[in-house]
């Protein structure tokens, strides 16, 4: 029996040293603590006040300690104590809830808060631990992102704006410019002189092209693109365009392959022109010199698919998902041949207006295809 007495006190007595090391640990984490950490009865007195709380709220310990916790509410704010001191009654804890207290000084400090329920050895809750984290750093940060946002946005509104207005300012002295050609035209007798009138015409289109496309973009984002839908032939349509770009560009030859003898649709005849000749006109520009150009013509049940297929120099496959979007050109991928990269995302806004869908199959070296699919 003599021998059980030692043992038993010893046990004792390891067990409150390790209950010791257990608060001494607990202690130490809680004066290091970033966060304020602070204890209060369910009446709201405040029992424990750590160094983050005092830095936070410039309440020294002594001063907090025996306090109401209203001493850090703000008085407009006072009935959050109330729905805490509620849900902390029910067992339950508040997580994560933003809100802001007031320092000793009068300085409102936004806080992220967390109060659990603190039980005690017979599990009844006698009170609430509360760590409370200052968010000022992110809000701050938060409305700089948002002023940031929303500068960008107004910038980019009114760069939109402009590409309209100077669009039309654009298009006024060109429209006089392609007049006074044609006027010189009829008074120019000679061939050479000729020649350089039609090069002169030539350029005045392109100039003329591109700003259609960007007072095309301009629309598309301010959500003006007008649709004027009816049913038409889109193979005779495809026939048209193909003849008109064969003219101009006779060194290529292009087929037309279809498996129908006429394919009515109802979409906007001139949109899905303007789709289809800037399909055929990119195939013709990064033909890489290989002339064969084919546009295929399918009707199926959910609608008529169009594919214009080059043998050109093709996209490689780490571009292909960017191919669409705006003012995308591949770099260095066709050196002398110029454009803004609105063609493909111009034709992909229609095809989308249509319902439709756009993509394209390609191989880097062997061609492309582009194909869309407008629905019946
Ligand atoms: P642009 O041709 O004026 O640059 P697009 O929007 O029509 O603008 O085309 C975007 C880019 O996609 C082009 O710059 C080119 O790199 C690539 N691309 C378009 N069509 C083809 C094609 N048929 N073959 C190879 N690359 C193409």
């Amino acid at each position: 029996m003599e021998n059980e007495r030692p043992a038993y006190s010893q046990l004792v007595t390891t067990a409150l040293n390790l209950s010791e090391q257990k608060q001494a640990i607990l202690s130490s984490i809680i004066t290091a603590s970033d966060d304020a950490i602070i204890s209060k009865t369910l009446q709201g007195v405040i029992t424990s006040w750590n160094p983050a709380a005092v830095k936070m709220f410039d309440y020294a310990e002594t001063e907090a300690v025996g306090q109401h916790i209203s001493l850090i509410i703000p008085k407009d704010r006072i009935e959050e104590e109330t729905f805490i001191i509620g849900e902390i009654e029910r067992g339950n804890r508040v997580d994560h809830f933003e809100t802001i207290r007031v320092s000793k000084n009068g300085k409102m400090v936004p806080i992220s808060v967390t109060v659990s329920p603190i039980l005690d050895s017979m599990g009844k809750i006698i009170g609430a631990s509360k760590i409370a984290r200052d968010i000022s750093e992110r809000l701050i940060a938060q409305e700089e992102n948002a002023r940031l946002y929303e500068q960008v946005r107004l910038l980019n509104e009114k760069k939109d704006e402009f590409i309209g207005l100077a669009s039309h300012e654009l298009k006024t002295p060109l429209t006089s410019i392609h007049g006074y050609l044609q006027i010189l035209s009829r008074m120019v007798k000679d061939e050479r002189s000729q020649g350089f009138l039609e090069k002169a015409r030539q350029q005045v289109k392109r100039v003329n092209a591109l700003i259609s496309d960007l007072l095309d973009v301009s629309k598309i984002e301010a959500g003006k693109l007008q649709l004027n839908s009816e049913r038409f032939d889109i193979l005779k349509l495809a026939a048209d365009v193909i003849e008109m770009l064969a003219h101009n560009n006779k060194k290529f030859t292009i087929t037309l392959k279809s498996s129908v003898k006429e394919a009515f649709t109802t979409a906007d005849p001139h949109r899905i022109e303007q789709v289809i000749i800037n399909l055929l006109t990119n195939a013709i520009r990064y033909a890489d010199g290989n002339p064969q150009i084919t546009v295929h013509l399918d009707l199926k049940d959910d609608g008529v698919f169009i594919g214009v297929e080059d043998s050109g120099i093709g996209i490689p496959s780490d571009k292909l998902e960017d191919i669409f979007s705006k003012f995308f050109r591949v770099n260095n991928h066709s050196p002398g041949i110029s454009g803004l990269g609105i063609g493909l995302y111009l034709s992909q806004e229609i095809i989308l207006r249509h319902n439709g869908l756009i993509w394209v199959e390609s191989e880097i070296g062997k061609g492309s295809t582009f194909w869309f699919k407008l629905p019946n």
